[in-house]
């Protein structure tokens, strides 16, 4: 496997089936394709290649195919696991994705749109607006990441609670095959039970199975209007019964509900400009509600106040403040939406992206953090995410950035205490972001031998020779 590295008759072809100036192979036309978002993985490539039809792309993976040259699958580059950028041997071809980019077609009674893997997932959610319609998969990333990247990885973001992960989004599948068939599974139906549904297995794989070269997406409704407020809290365990409170008196339209960190809201309020504190007093933990709806009207602003009110009566809300405008809307969001950079900015973190029953949240950052505290004493921990679909972004470290640098030397204990705690709670090592190269290891002590026998069986039948994205995953 991979032991053939892209000769230069091979280069040669790869350029005869896309074109020459869409094979890149001088080092620093290759170098954006090679490293990572985080500057954490580093990788060199025999070529960048970029395709712009599911034609081309078959084409290239039957010559790579034939020479056995290892297929790195790539979109917009924005992963988080180094999913996405090949090793260091020179050996393995990208075929970035990002030239495919049409929209198909848009089918608003059948509330569907066929989009190539390339789209910009910003352009999707723009796409779907033109039709009046909304694609709802949002994250931090939509700007530069990809649909078939979002789709490889079942993106989740901040539309999970109300729409599902990018797996429900998604009616249909074009997949180029590690031998370089194409099937043509884009079927728009929302009933069809003949069999194996095959799309999932393509979704989530990280490009370990086949390339994404399009896919009918779910398109709904647009909100018309929202009501939108931050929340003090005392704890976790008052967030996560304030949830059960709202989704009782508004349903659906709990649309989400993050939960944040005090820590957190300080260092986006000392790193982010023109960010401040829109609460009067500090509270430990806070969470941002949202609720939307698709009929029109100031209704749902109401709603908000009464059940944030009786929220407050029952003890489970300490203060909140409600946007009056979009501009404050947007101006609370932000405060969700920086925490991630913010604490880029105050040095490095030991980061965990975990998932546990919504009902443990609390009980998982209280054993965790009780876990870590003991070992190491003057630990950070900045702790926010999605608290509506139980997915905690649990990042460790260190006050002062000299302390954090060093700190990150202990990543193997820190993540042990972690996932272990985890892992008691039934829950996963990697809730959004995938395995990629980050946790390839790490997965074998938390998935079971049999799961682990069925994903390479699966891996085998459908890529017998182990050219699709190698040492990813499994
Ligand atoms: P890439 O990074 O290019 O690839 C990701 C994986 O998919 C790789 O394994 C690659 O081989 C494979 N792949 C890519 N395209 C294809 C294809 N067409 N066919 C087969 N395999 C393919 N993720 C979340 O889930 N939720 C978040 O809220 C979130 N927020 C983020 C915020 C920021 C600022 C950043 C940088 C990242 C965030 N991410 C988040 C992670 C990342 O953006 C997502 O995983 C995204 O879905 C990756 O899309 P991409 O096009 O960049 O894919
Ligand atoms: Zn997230």
């Amino acid at each position: 496997m991979n032991d053939l590295s892209a000769s230069p008759a091979l280069i040669e072809r790869l350029k005869s089936a896309v074109g020459e100036r869409n094979v890149i192979t001088d080092d620093h036309g290759r170098e954006p394709f090679e490293n990572d978002w985080r500057g954490q993985f580093h990788g060199r490539a025999a070529a960048i290649v970029k395709p712009a039809s599911t034609d081309e792309v078959a084409r290239v993976v039957q010559m790579l195919a034939k020479e056995r040259v290892g297929i790195v699958p790539q979109g917009g580059n924005t992963s988080l696991c180094g999913g996405s950028v090949p090793d260091a041997s020179g050996r393995q071809v990208v075929v970035n994705l990002s030239r495919m980019n049409r929209v198909r077609a848009v089918d608003p009674a059948n509330n569907t749109m066929t989009v190539e893997a390339g789209c910009v997932l910003a352009t999707l959610q723009q796409a779907a607006d033109e039709h009046d319609r909304l694609f709802p998969l949002s994250l931090g990333a939509e700007g530069s990441c990809e649909i078939g990247g979002n789709l490889s990885t079942n993106a989740g973001g901040t539309g999970v609670l109300r729409y599902g992960n990018t797996r429900e989004l998604v009616l249909g599948l074009e997949v180029v095959l590690p031998d370089g068939r194409v099937w043509d599974g884009l079927r728009a139906l929302r009933k069809d039970n003949t069999g194996y549904d095959l799309k999932h297995l393509f979704v989530g794989a990280e490009g370990t199975l086949g390339i994404i070269t399009a896919a009918v997406l779910k398109l709904f409704a647009k909100p018309r209007s929202q009501a939108t407020a931050l929340v003090a809290v005392e704890s976790p365990d008052a967030a996560l019964k304030l949830l059960a409170k709202l989704r009782e008196s508004v349903g659906e339209r709990v649309t989400g509900f993050e939960l944040i960190s005090r820590i957190c809201l300080d260092l986006v309020f000392r790193h982010i400009p023109n960010t401040r504190d829109p609460l009067g007093c500090a509270s430990a933990w806070y969470v941002l509600v949202e609720l939307s709806d698709s009929t029109q009207g100031s209704t749902l602003d109401n709603l908000l106040e009464q059940a944030l009110g009786s929220a407050a009566e029952a003890g489970l809300a300490t203060d909140a403040v409600l946007a009056a405008s979009d501009t404050q809307r947007k101006a609370l969001w932000a405060l969700r939406e920086n925490v991630s950079e913010a604490q880029k900015l105050d040095g490095v973190s030991i980061k965990h992206d975990v998932s546990v029953p919504v009902s443990r949240v609390p009980e998982f950052i209280e054993r965790a953090s009780a876990a870590l505290l003991k070992k190491f004493p003057d630990i950070r921990i900045v702790a926010f995410g999605h608290m509506g679909d139980g997915n905690v972004h649990y990042n460790c470290g260190k006050s002062q950035a000299d302390q954090a640098s060093r700190f990150y030397g202990e990543s193997p204990e820190v993540n042990h205490i972690v996932y272990e705690v985890v892992n008691d709670l039934n829950g996963s090592i990697s809730a959004e972001h995938g395995l990629g190269v980050l946790k390839v290891d790490e997965i074998k002590r938390y998935k079971s031998a049999l799961e682990l026998d069925l994903m390479r069986a699966i891996k085998k039948t459908l890529d017998p020779d182990g050219i699709m994205n190698p040492g990813k995953v499994l």
